[in-house]
């Protein structure tokens, strides 16, 4: 057991800066309009640093710088690109209890999730687009005996980028390694609540990438978020969000005619059949701990299995062996690495979770579990904690359809196969999804009918990098991961060739 010591204090890992710049051109420039604002820690509930305001002309400086390193950068060779994002991996890895308590910090997740999942997976995502980008190949067709059809992979150019708030880094990282791979310069905007574990990023890895390659401006959604969508100055733009905030993106995106990767909410359903605990064995036990993620990350997670569907005939075996499982959460100090759920990643957040803890009792939904703000003492008294909650209901109650985005599940049972089926699709969302049964034929039916990018067959939470992800419905346009995100950042040519 480790307890890593709060940033700034005696013997921690990290000292933030008491303000960040935006990061231009490879250089700390301070805000057009000389604005900063206050970031807080979850974990406390103070503020810890200061963020540079971005606005227009921020980001105005920042497509300059990108667009003066485009074009060079767009003609490395893919070796030599491979050979830099190998070499941010490197640094990030050198580095990663730093990251990991940066980025707790910051966000309030508990530094068990950074240090043993988010941290390593972004790294594992630039190492894999390392070698993603040397391993693809043109293709050639030939037309007749003498012309050629050749298809060229290019960069777009300067691309634009806009992540939440859930996983910092690991949002960052997902969405900058195609793009660098591929060759564009790129203008990156984090979440407001959480930007300064990226700034520790870029002064850790910004002297890698030649000047305006990678560009980070902070600041608000309509401030700085907005100009950047809706740039004519740039040829795509990925966005990571909330659905509402992804239909103005598409928006301001058609206006300019450009391609777009939405990744946004879920409602994800996870099925439990009653084959699931016919027997006392590791099975069983996995099966329960992939009940119980609905609170990891605090539930901050767009897969997050917030509704758990579950065969009637087990419901009541079923439902006391996860309430208990779910008492076992620990919870507390995110830089403690026993802890399993950390804080809530905002005040905001917190307020909007405890509103659907009421919202549910109002509709009739029961309360298994939870169901309330946890208190803690000492530095953490004023920390965002929220108890893992678990509702019993009916799918067609608020907490069933709409995203919390808290540790909050939803129960509902079913009959049999067919009805699990209609639940599980009767939502808005087609993001995640997972399917427990122990019979093969009935798991890969129930994976194929769902309506959802990825469906998890008994297990749940993983992201390799070499999987597509994304969504069905309202969760989203596109794929991210995979090697077909290359293609999402590249423009093909073809060159139609007589001899
Ligand atoms: P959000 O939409 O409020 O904000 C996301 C980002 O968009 C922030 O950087 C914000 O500043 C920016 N933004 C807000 N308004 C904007 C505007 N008008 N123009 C341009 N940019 C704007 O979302 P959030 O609350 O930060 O994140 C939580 C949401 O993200 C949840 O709905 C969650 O499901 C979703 N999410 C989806 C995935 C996925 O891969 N599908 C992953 C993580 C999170």
């Amino acid at each position: 057991m480790t307890v890593y010591s709060n940033p700034g204090t005696e013997g921690s890992l990290i000292t933030f800066d008491s303000r960040y710049d935006h990061y231009i051109g490879g250089e700390w420039v301070p805000p057009a309009k000389g604005r900063y604002f206050e970031n807080v820690t979850p974990v406390t509930g103070q503020a810890f640093c200061e963020i540079a305001r971005g606005t227009a002309e921020d980001i105005e400086s920042a497509l300059d710088a990108a667009h003066a390193a485009a074009p060079a950068w767009g003609r490395t060779t893919p070796a030599e690109r491979a050979a830099t994002l190998l070499r941010i991996a490197d640094r990030m890895e050198e580095n990663l209890e730093k990251l990991a308590v940066a980025e707790s910090w910051d966000n309030g997740k508990a530094v068990r999730e950074t240090l043993g999942a988010d941290l390593p997976l972004a790294v594992d995502h630039l190492r894999y687009y390392a070698g993603a980008i040397r391993a693809q190949e043109g293709r050639l067709s030939q037309i007749d005996e003498d012309t050629v059809a050749y298809h060229f992979h290019e960069p777009l150019g300067v691309v634009g980028q806009i992540i939440p708030w859930n996983f910092p880094l690991l949002m960052a990282v997902w969405k900058l390694a195609p793009a660098l791979a591929a060759g564009n310069a790129v203008v990156l905007k984090p979440a407001e609540q959480t930007p300064a574990s990226i700034m520790v990023l870029m002064q850790l890895v910004g002297d890698l990438l030649p000047p305006g390659v990678l560009n980070v401006v902070n600041g608000f959604g309509a401030e700085a978020g907005k100009p950047l969508a809706s740039n004519k100055r740039i040829r795509k733009i990925a966005f990571t969000g909330e659905t509402t905030t992804g239909r103005l993106i598409m928006q301001y995106a058609s206006e300019n005619l450009i391609p777009i990767t939405l990744e946004l909410g879920g409602k994800s359903p996870n099925i439990f059949f009653e084959d699931v605990m016919a027997r006392d064995d590791a099975y069983w036990d996995k099966a329960q701990e992939g009940f119980t993620m609905f609170a990891l990350n605090q539930g901050e997670v767009c897969t997050c299995p917030s509704r758990a569907l579950v065969q009637e005939s087990i419901a009541g075996d079923f439902l006391d062996a996860v309430v208990e499982r779910t008492k076992r959460i620990v919870q507390g100090n995110p830089l403690d690495t026993e802890t399993m759920m950390g804080a809530q990643a905002s005040n905001d957040q917190l307020e909007k979770i405890m509103s659907y803890l009421d919202i549910g009792r109002q509709e009739g939904a029961e309360v298994l579990t939870g169901g309330g703000r946890l208190e803690l003492d000492g530095d953490l008294a004023g920390g965002f904690y929220v108890e893992p909650t678990i509702f019993r209901g009916d799918n067609s109650m608020r907490v069933f359809q709409e995203e919390i985005f808290g540790p909050v599940v939803s129960v509902a049972t079913f009959a049999d196969y067919d009805d699990a089926m209609c639940i599980a699709n009767d939502t808005l969302y087609g993001l995640g999804a997972g399917v427990w049964s122990r019979d093969g034929n009935v798991a890969y039916r129930a994976g194929r009918q769902i309506q959802a990018g990825r469906v998890w067959v008994n297990n749940y939470h993983s992201y390799p990098a070499h999987a597509a992800f994304g969504g069905y419905k309202s969760s989203g346009v596109g794929r991210e991961t995979h090697l077909m995100m290359l293609d999402h950042y590249q423009q093909t040519k073809n060159l139609l060739v007589s001899y």
